[in-house]
């Protein structure tokens, strides 16, 4: 049927997954340490060779190794593979809970190849635990589509594979024709060739997902300020002029508030340049946790910060600022500080985000020459 020969698919598929394997593993060197889980994926594609070399080889050496061992490979290849992607998003792992069930499994085929051998029985075993893990692992990828645009094509891959094994398992227990691992039914012949298509496009997809966590990652770098995690000054002037465009387009207002802790100098003069960082950190966490989901804070330089408002008219921008003031000086942190704030909103004229930030920047001078620790609205 189809002319193919199982021994040489199953071979063939082995060395592709060999040859993955290499990729990961060369692709892994020029990652940075955060990106986790591509030396598990490697591991997994190696692994998923040495099981093609046992399966391949039934019928020429013993079965305790191709039958029992080569499955049970080839099943912890899978959960390596798993494994991988709970390490890449970091979740907690459940290697140990699947080595468990693969080490039962070889129990099994064991039993039903030297107690009462059944090909049958251990095909239908081996497919229902690798839907299993194949599917814990699709479900687990699609579920992560929002944080890596790559995943969704991941989880098709092995999502397809979920429904060839699926299919696979249906049509033996209808007709109950399994003839052995060489079998060369289409389902069998098609099981197997998929394998090796399938470990190219797993390969390619899950190298696209590392790619793209690096770019989050060095995006994320280029655009926020690596104390505080605020945006970069470049970055909170773009997102602020997308934000202006936006209102004058549609005739809203938006506030700009200008924020600079008081003395700062003098807590660093006091306590040393790193509680001074400490210092930073918790205003910036401290603000952003009174900001609502589109406001954006910003790291102007030094101890000088920026918010931008969107659709909040003045009176309630001088609302939010007053609530950061007042926590600011009544946390009990230690060192107490305080901040002075100056805000902005849009008027009806047209403004660019240079003359809005001169605006909240005077009325925050404003406020310092006012004796500090309050606002000035502009
Ligand atoms: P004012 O109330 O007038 O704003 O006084 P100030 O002391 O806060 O202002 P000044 O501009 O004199 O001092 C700002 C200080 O902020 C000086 C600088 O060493 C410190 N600074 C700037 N960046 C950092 C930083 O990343 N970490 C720490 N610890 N200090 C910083
Ligand atoms: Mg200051
Ligand atoms: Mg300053």
């Amino acid at each position: 049927m189809l002319g193919l020969d199982p021994r040489s698919i199953i071979l063939m598929s082995g060395v592709m997954s060999l040859l993955m394997a290499g990729m990961l593993a060369v692709m892994r060197r020029g990652y940075p340490q955060s990106v986790k889980g591509m030396s598990a994926w490697a591991l997994s594609f190696v692994i998923a060779f040495v099981a093609t070399l046992l399966i391949g080889s039934y019928d020429r050496i013993p079965h305790l190794l191709t039958t029992v061992l080569g499955n049970c490979t080839m099943l912890y290849s899978a959960t390596l593979s798993l494994y991988g992607s709970q390490r890449f998003y970091g979740q907690l792992t459940q290697h140990r809970y699947w080595a468990l069930v693969v080490l039962g499994c070889g129990m099994v085929f064991a039993w039903f190849t030297f107690m009462q051998p059944s090909y049958l029985v251990r095909i239908q075993v081996f497919s229902l635990v690798m839907i299993g893990i194949q599917a814990s692992h699709a479900v687990l990828l699609y579920r992560c589509r929002t944080q890596n645009r790559f995943a969704v094509i991941a989880a098709g891959v092995i999502g397809v594979q979920v429904v060839i094994l699926v299919i696979r398992v249906i049509t033996l227990a209808v007709n109950h024709a399994a003839q052995g691992v060489f079998d060369p039914s289409p389902m069998q012949v098609v099981h197997i060739a998929a394998y090796g298509f399938m470990a190219l496009l797993l390969t390619v997809s899950l190298v696209l997902m590392a790619s793209e966590r690096m770019r989050a990652e060095f995006e994320h770098v280029a655009t926020h300020d690596h104390l505080t995690g605020a945006l970069s000054r470049g970055a909170f002037i773009q997102e602020c002029e997308q934000e202006l465009e936006r209102c004058q387009r549609h005739g809203r207002v938006m506030t700009l508030v200008m924020m600079d802790l008081d003395h700062f100098k003098q807590i660093n003069d006091t306590h040393g340049h790193l509680v001074g960082d400490r210092v930073l950190i918790d205003f910036v966490q401290q603000v952003s946790d009174q900001l609502r989901k589109p406001d954006r804070i910003g790291r102007f330089g030094g101890e000088e910060f920026v918010l931008v408002l969107p659709e909040t008219p003045h009176d309630e921008a001088i609302q939010v600022a007053e609530r950061i003031r007042h926590s600011i000086a009544t946390n009990g942190s230690d060192p107490s500080y305080t901040v002075s704030i100056g805000l902005a909103t849009t008027r009806l004229e047209l403004e660019s985000v240079d003359q809005l930030v001169a605006r909240a920047d005077a009325a925050l001078y404003r406020a310092k020459a006012a004796g500090r620790n309050r606002i000035d609205a502009g």
